[in-house]
């Protein structure tokens, strides 16, 4: 199901009211918008807001009610932004942001439930005492309280302003439009897997796949994972997603070894790997596929690995008592610190391509390969050099003892069925 993210009001129609529970903000994106309280069982207008700004906030991070009546002055279009998303850009924000806004709704409402005690107290004598004492006070109730509504979002404008404004709204308008088009993507199936060969250096033969996400969205074309893989982390959508991964994986593996026997190759991401059930589901994953956990390789950066090696330590050791084979993804680009080669339960070490590519111009990247790849094998570890494209670097690679090898030379990533076809090969015939 399409959650809605844009949504057009007739001029006129009530958007919410005062006192009702919110459960989503709004972006104008066209159009004007009167914000009103009840004053004297009447409702006092006291903002205009226009495109750009942003209303319905309150009741939104802080999880109360709303402050204000909103009602569409013009006909008005408007970006929706749910609870959930700006629930999880506030988890994710920096905790002093966090602070300074709950400190400041916290006032806000404060200054807020005062106003209304005072206005009910002066109610009662309304009456009798028409004055210009009251009459100030609403003046002075209406003026603060247009201020409050609108002080998280003015913009100070002088003059032209709008190009702020509009960037803003466009890359809110974007986040919003692409976590939410990857909300559905999984929904929709616009997911695919494609394998891409491991393969044994010397003999050509396939040892394993490493399996690669791809998202094909109808609307946004093809986004490729390196610009989608840390928006689903950001925003926690990873979990469901690698989850499907997992799954995917694991019967595309079972299938592929009727063909030939070969592991699969998981990438993991920090969160997934964080998170509590990450065991669990990869162990129901793999079972669900009729297979064994020893058909399956998880790859992890150093990054995920040094931010947390408490944790890393111990999820490791479980998924190694499991019987999973680790490896290291691009070896060398991350704090390449050896104290974990030792520290923790790692098979295999794949060599960044980015030192595989430079070997044959830079000495020192020819060296940095063939340290790794002697490194590796003394510490009984497999080593797999990544990002191969010529069949000079496989035979240097050869040369140097690393056994697999990973790249365009052999194959490109492909979809399961051109897997399948490729499987069929007794050794790959290489691009060269
Ligand atoms: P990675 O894990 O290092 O994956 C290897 C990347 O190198 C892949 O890019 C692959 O297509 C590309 N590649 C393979 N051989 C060659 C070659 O010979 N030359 C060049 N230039 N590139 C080659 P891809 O598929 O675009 O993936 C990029 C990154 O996105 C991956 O880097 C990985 O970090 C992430 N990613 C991809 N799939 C997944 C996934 O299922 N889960 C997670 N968590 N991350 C994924
Ligand atoms: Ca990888
Ligand atoms: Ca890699």
């Amino acid at each position: 199901m399409d959650t809605e993210i844009t949504k057009k009001i007739n001029a006129g129609t009530l958007i919410f009211q005062e006192g009702e529970p919110g459960d989503c903000a709004y972006i104008i994106q066209s159009g004007e918008i009167e914000l009103s309280m009840l004053v004297h069982g009447r409702h006092s207008a006291f903002a205009t807001l226009k495109k750009g700004e942003l209303f319905g906030e309150m009741a939104l991070i802080d999880n109360s009610f709303r402050t204000a009546t909103a009602t569409a002055r013009t006909d008005v279009e408007l970006l929706v932004i749910s609870r959930d998303y700006i629930a999880k850009k506030i988890e994710l924000s920096d905790p002093t942001v966090r602070m300074l806004l709950q400190v400041v709704l916290e006032r806000y409402r404060d200054i807020h439930a005062r106003l209304h005690e005072v206005s009910s107290s002066l109610k009662e004598h309304e009456k009798d005492s028409a004055n210009s004492t009251i009459s100030s006070f609403f003046k002075q109730y209406l003026s603060l309280s247009s201020k409050l509504a609108s002080a998280i979002t003015k913009r100070q404008s002088s003059g032209g302003t709008s190009d702020k404004i509009n960037e803003d709204l466009d890359l809110t308008s974007k986040s919003v439009t692409r976590e939410n088009n990857i909300k559905n993507a999984l929904q929709n199936d616009e997911f695919e897997l494609y394998y891409q060969p491991i393969v044994n250096i010397a003999q050509g033969t396939v040892a394993g796949c490493e399996a690669l996400i791809r998202w094909n969205s109808p609307t946004l074309g093809f986004i490729p994972p390196d610009q989608f893989i840390s928006l689903a982390e950001k925003t926690g959508l990873i979990i469901p997603l690698g989850k499907w991964i997992t799954d995917q994986a694991c019967l595309a593996a079972q299938e592929f070894r009727k063909h030939r026997d070969i592991y699969m190759s998981i990438n993991l991401s920090a969160l997934q790997f964080e998170s509590e059930s990450f065991i669990q589901d990869i162990d129901n994953a793999v079972k669900n596929a009729g297979l064994s956990n020893d058909c399956i390789k998880l790859e992890i950066t150093e990054s995920i690995l040094m931010s947390n090696p408490e944790l890393a330590e111990i999820s490791l050791n479980k998924l190694k008592a499991a019987g999973f084979s680790i490896a290291i993804d691009d070896f060398g680009t991350g704090y390449s610190s050896f104290s974990y080669l030792h520290r923790f339960p790692i098979d295999t070490l794949k060599i960044d391509q980015s030192f595989v590519n430079a070997m044959f111009s830079n000495e020192r990247s020819m060296e940095i390969v063939r340290t790794v790849s002697l490194l590796a094998k003394n510490l009984d570890m497999k080593i797999i050099a990544e990002g191969i494209e010529d069949k000079n670097e496989s035979l240097q690679l050869d040369e140097f003892g690393c056994d697999f090898g990973q790249g365009y030379l052999y194959s490109r990533p492909v979809r399961y069925d051109e897997f399948i076809e490729l499987l069929k090969y007794d050794s790959l015939p290489v691009a060269c």
